[in-house]
This record gives C-alpha cells, structure tokens and sequence, in this order.
C-alpha cells in the first residue's frame, strides 16, 4: 500500500520548520477533532492521517528517518506508525494537545457514554379504575437536557486545574496511595471558563414534567408500566432511561380482588336462603348481576358467576366473581311472625320450652 507523504498530509513543505508543521496541524486537528465531527468517518480517517504525520514530523529523530528512507525507514526502524483508533491518539497526544489546545482532549477516554437514569413513579388508582382502564395526568420532577447550553454544560472548556485533567486526585498515606475522582470536574479532567448560568456547567437541569399516561384495565397492585425513554438524560449523547409507573389498586369497600378473580359477601335473610331467590349484584362497571340463591343455601356458601370478575391484563377475558352467602337472622320479629315460626317448629318437632321464663327473669334482673 503507497502510503501518502507526510508533508503533503499536513500541506507544508519538506523543508518547513517544527513551528510551521505545529501550526499546519493544529488548524487540520481543530478542523477535523473527532469532537466536532461527530460521526463523520472521513473526519475521523482524516484526523488519524494528519495525527500520524504530525506524531513523525514533529519528532527530530523520526523525521530524519522519515526524510532519509521514507515510511518503510520508519518501520525498519522498529516505530509503529499509524493509529487504530482516536482514543489512541488522545492518549498518545495529551501533552501535545495541553500544548496545542489548552486543554488535554486524552480526558475524553474517560467519558463513556451512560445511559439515563430510570425514574419510578408509584401512582394509586381504584379497583373502578383498574376495572376500566384509565389516562391519568401525571407530574414529576427529572433532569431534563438544558435548553440553555443543549446539554454541552457552557463554554471554552479549560484543562480542571483542581486534578490537571487527570480527573482523579491522588493522595498518599504512607505507603498507600489513594486516588479518588476530582470534585471539581466530576473526573471529566475539564471544567468550563464559562459554565452555562441555567445548568452550572451539570448540562442538565431539573424540571417538572407533566405527562398523560394510559392505565390499560386490568392492572393490579405492582404492575408495572414502563414508558421508554421518558427518564432522565443520558450522558454524552446515550439513551435516556425508561420511567416505571408502579401502580397501587386501592382496597373497595365491597370488593376484594385475587388477581382476576372478584370476592364479596352478600348478606341474605334465612328465609332467603331457605327458599332460594334471586338478588341483584351491582358490579363495579356500572353493570348489575342477578345471582341464583338455590333453596337450602347454607351459611358461608360460595355461589360462583362466572366472567363477571376483573379483565385480565392484555385479553379481553374475564375472571369469576364468588360470592359468598351471609345468613342473617331478625333481632327481633312480631307476633304473627312469632306464631308462624312456632308453627313452623312444631312441623320440625321443636318442643319450646322456658324461653319466654328465662327471658323474663333477665328482664327483671337488668330493671332492678
Ligand atoms: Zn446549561
Ligand atoms: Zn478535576
């Protein structure tokens, strides 16, 4: 491969002097730096070509070689030429940067792309609304990029004089050396001259957002609706996170939920469940139910109608709705009531006796 001449790289002369070969390559690197060029593969290929012109040209030795045998000089010599990657050159070239520059571009190794931070918002909602599925508006607090700088943070970025652009202090006890990330970079290594007044230099700022969200039905206590995307900021131009709605169903007065399946108590007279009827439900979709009491239902019976419990996540399905069946007896009845009832014992073969004495006794105790 006809590797191309390294003057002809940086466009100067074979006899040019080391300070006209900094100047070439400082205009070609601030043209081409992968910074302003983001994603622009000819810019990056072309950043690498004059990088590696101007790491021979710039080096007395390497240049002689380079002047006397060419690139192959170069390579007979033992020196690598060429960089495979940007983040090579950065660290190959920190000081020639710091001195080019002003500041250390090596640092930018250290700013890997993180995704945004994930939000969780808990929202509470009725079994009415779990039954139905619901949009609810919704308002929280989250970074957001800042509209002032578009996240960038400020201008003129400054080597952080606190860490030299290392982006960790180290400090030493004893035999130890402990090294621990720059607080006035956040370990970025740089620092803003003039830090964006809306954010402070953090690129991001705190804002409420409102947000209409759809509850599907179906949803229980701990279901979670994740909504991608509308987290917090990524960094260095990464995915945002995702915001997790984690939904509470609260507790009904008349209903109680297992997963698809309803539960209530209905309370019935004796006579009711002795003869069996027919009584009216009001479901919690505005909707009403007739339930069959069969004759002879005994107490605690669980009459089952099915389909008529909550829908089920994501299926146009229903549970059950079990109903359990409360006997209730009068405190107190009349006469008639009293005579009917005494008939009806007599056809079970209930003698009564002294009840009416021992109440009476009672009676007369609580007076006196
Ligand atoms: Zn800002
Ligand atoms: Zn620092």
């Amino acid at each position: 491969m006809n590797k191309k001449d390294y003057y002809e790289i940086l466009g100067v002369s074979p006899n040019a002097s080391d300070e006209e070969i900094k100047r070439a390559y400082r205009r070609l690197a601030l043209q081409y730096h992968p910074d302003r060029n983001p994603g622009n593969k000819e810019a990056e290929e072309r950043f690498k070509e004059i990088s590696e012109a101007y790491e021979v040209l710039s080096d007395p030795e390497k240049r002689r070689i380079y002047d006397m045998y060419g690139h192959e000089g170069l390579e007979g010599r033992g020196y690598s030429t060429g960089f495979s990657d940007i983040d090579e050159i950065f660290s190959a070239f920190n000081d020639i940067f710091e001195d080019l520059f002003g500041f250390r571009t090596g640092t930018r190794r250290r700013a890997r792309p993180r995704q945004g931070r994930s939000l969780r918002y808990d929202i509470e909602i009725t079994l009415e609304e779990a039954y139905k599925g619901i949009e609810k508006e919704i308002s929280f607090e989250r970074l957001e990029v800042c509209p002032e700088c578009n996240g960038i943070g400020g201008k003129h970025r400054i080597t952080c004089p606190n860490c030299r652009g290392m982006g960790q202090i180290t400090r030493s006890h004893g035999f130890f050396h402990i090294s621990t990330t720059c607080p006035r970079c956040n370990g970025e290594g740089h620092i803003f001259a003039e830090p964006c007044p809306k954010c402070r230099g953090n690129g991001v700022v705190r804002r409420k957002k409102k947000m209409n969200i759809k509850i599907p039905a179906g949803v229980d206590t701990g279901s979670q609706l994740r909504i991608r995307g509308e987290g917090e900021p990524g960094e260095y131009g990464a995915a945002p996170g995702d915001l997790f709605i984690v939904i509470h169903v609260k507790e009904h007065e008349f209903f109680k939920r297992e997963e698809e399946h309803l539960y209530c108590e209905i309370p019935v007279s004796f006579v009711q469940a002795i003869l069996g009827d027919r009584i009216r439900i009001q479901l919690i979709g505005d909707e009403e139910v007739e339930v069959e009491i069969p004759p002879g239902t005994q107490p605690g019976s669980i009459i089952k109608v099915p389909g008529k419990g909550m829908p089920k996540l994501g299926s146009t399905k229903k549970g059950d709705l079990f109903v359990k069946i409360e006997v209730t007896l009068p405190k107190s009845i009349t006469k008639k009531q009293r005579a009917l009832l005494e008939e009806f014992a007599k056809t079970e073969g209930i003698k009564l006796k002294g009840t009416q004495k021992k109440k009476k006794k009672l009676w007369e105790r609580v007076i006196h």
